[in-house]
């Protein structure tokens, strides 16, 4: 039997912080803790596939996170938000749909989740947001409460609450999908989340050019290291590994792994393989190497 595919989008990232409290707090950080939450609930559904659009403090454009759930053939999908306004005084959950096909989908997740947060229920709304219009399977936002009110915003980031409405909108998804829910229940299994930092290269990155294909190298102390087979290869060396270290032809070099991928100094491969290097001065970042003719 075909698992379904639930897409949880945790909305805004990185650059673009979403609604900031009063306190400070910002939205990225409660929606994407929220989504790790409910995945956590999912993840060992057997029935169920669960696809986060993020699962770090990176930025999405709303077009890629449509493009996520569509490419998944998601069966649904949930954005989480937290509401902002201009007025400190308001409050409580809300649910939105664009297409009709989405409102029950909409009707379930709020039922389920207004019982959770205890907030005011302002209802499910008709709501012309790209990631619930473009996507092609059933798809709401939800915005659990106002990061804009105080009380609200500290009630957003307490653990507890995040636990009980993150249960519940994996109960909501599940009923939707006709999959039974299948825990834990009570207990949350998400510690506190701390958002992973993106994942970005570990130094500074080089432009290698061997024989017109491009690589990836790294400055290191400033010192190009560059990925030893793919190259070292293209040069007409022999790349092994023994002991941590690259071994060109035979001879071990310095070898920094990253990424899993062992890295030698350009230089290391161009002597032992006789090719020569270009360093273009006008572009600092890049590496020509040329192999030997
Ligand atoms: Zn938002």
């Amino acid at each position: 039997m075909a698992k379904k595919i639930i897409v949880i989008d945790a909305g805004h990232g990185a650059k673009d912080p979403g609604a900031v409290g009063p306190a400070g707090k910002k939205e990225k950080d409660f929606n994407l803790t929220m989504a790790i939450k409910v995945e956590a609930f999912l993840k060992d559904n057997p029935e169920l596939k669960v696809i986060l659009t993020r699962g770090t403090d990176v930025f999405l454009e709303l077009k890629e996170r449509v493009s996520i759930a569509n490419k998944a053939g998601a069966d649904a999908f949930v954005s989480i938000h937290a509401n902002s306004s201009s007025n400190p005084d308001a409050t409580g959950t809300e649910t939105y749909y664009m297409r009709p096909t989405s409102k029950n989908l909409a009707n379930t997740i709020h039922k389920h989740m207004v019982a959770a947060t205890g907030l005011r229920d302002r209802g499910v709304a008709y709501g012309n947001f790209q990631v619930i219009r473009s996507t092609t399977m059933d798809a709401v936002l939800v915005e659990v409460g106002f990061i804009s009110n105080a009380v609200e915003e500290a009630t957003l980031f307490d653990n507890d609450f995040q636990n009980n409405v993150a249960l519940a909108i994996a109960k909501g998804l599940c009923a939707h999908v006709g999959v039974p829910f299948t825990g834990p229940d009570t207990k949350p299994t998400p510690a506190p989340v701390t958002p992973k930092p993106a994942e970005t290269a570990p130094y500074p990155t080089m432009e290698v050019i061997v024989g017109g294909q491009d690589f990836t190298g790294f400055s290191i102390n400033n010192t190009t290291f560059v990925p030893s087979r793919p190259i070292g290869e293209m040069l007409g060396g022999k790349i092994g590994y023994t002991g941590g270290k690259v071994t060109i032809n035979g001879a071990a070099v310095e070898t920094v792994n990253i990424n899993g991928i062992g890295h030698v100094p350009v230089r290391a491969l161009t002597a032992a393989l006789g090719a020569r290097i270009f360093w273009d001065k006008k572009n600092p970042k890049r590496v020509d190497i040329f192999p030997k003719l």
